[in-house]
C-alpha cells in the first residue's frame, strides 16, 4: 500500500499567515486522517502486507503521535531522500529538490526512492508557481518503486508487482493499493 500523507496542515510555509485557532482546527482534521491511516496500515501488517509512506522532508507530520504506532513495528525506517533524482522539473525546466521523508518496512524499496541529492546539479526553488509541478510523480519514481518491490519480492516477500499497479496522481490520501 503507498500513501501520500496530505501535507498541507503540516507545511510552515503554506500557513505562515493562518490564524492559530483555525490552523489548529485543520491540524485535528488531520490528526484523524493519520490515525486511521495507521489502523489501517497496523491491520495490514498483521496480514503480512507492507506499506510505503511519503511526505515532505521537516514537515511536522512524521512527529505527530498518531504515526507512533507505525515506527514501532518491526523494520520501519523513515528515510530522505529528493525528487531530483527522479527528474522531477519546475516551470522553467530545472531539476526541483524536493527533499521527501519516506517510510516503509521494506528495506529495498527505500534503498530505491530515498535518494538524497548530491548537489551536482542546478536547481528551482520549490515554492509559489512550482507547487503543482512539485505533487507530481515522475515516471522515473515510479519505476524505482517497481524495481524496490521487484528487489523485495527476490527477497521472499510475496508480492505481485506490474508498473500498472502504481498510478500516479496528484491529489488524494491514497495512491494505491498492492
Ligand atoms: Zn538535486
Amino acid at each position: 500500500m503507498v500513501w501520500e500523507i496530505r501535507c498541507g496542515p503540516w507545511s510552515r510555509i503554506q500557513h505562515l499567515n493562518d490564524n492559530a485557532e483555525e490552523l489548529e482546527e485543520l491540524r485535528q482534521q488531520r490528526r484523524l486522517a493519520l490515525r486511521e491511516m495507521t489502523d489501517t496500515i497496523l491491520e495490514l501488517n498483521k496480514l503480512d502486507c507492507h506499506f510505503l509512506l511519503e511526505n515532505p522532508w521537516g514537515t511536522d507530520s512524521w512527529e505527530q503521535d498518531e504515526l507512533k504506532p507505525i515506527f514501532q513495528l518491526d523494520g520501519v525506517q523513515l528515510r530522505k531522500g529528493s525528487m531530483c533524482n527522479f527528474g522531477l522539473r519546475g516551470k522553467d525546466g530545472l531539476l526541483l529538490r524536493k527533499d521527501t521523508g519516506w517510510c516503509s518496512d521494506l528495506p529495498r524499496v527505500l534503498d530505491a526512492v530515498a535518494l538524497p541529492c548530491n548537489g551536482a546539479h542546478q536547481h528551482e526553488l520549490c515554492l509559489g508557481g512550482n507547487a503543482k509541478h512539485a505533487q507530481i510523480y515522475t515516471k522515473k519514481l515510479c519505476r524505482a518503486v517497481i524495481d524496490g518491490l521487484k528487489a523485495e519480492s527476490s527477497n521472499n516477500v510475496a508480492m505481485s508487482v506490474s508498473a500498472s499497479m502504481w498510478r500516479p496522481m496528484t491529489s488524494g490520501l491514497l495512491h494505491e493499493v498492492l
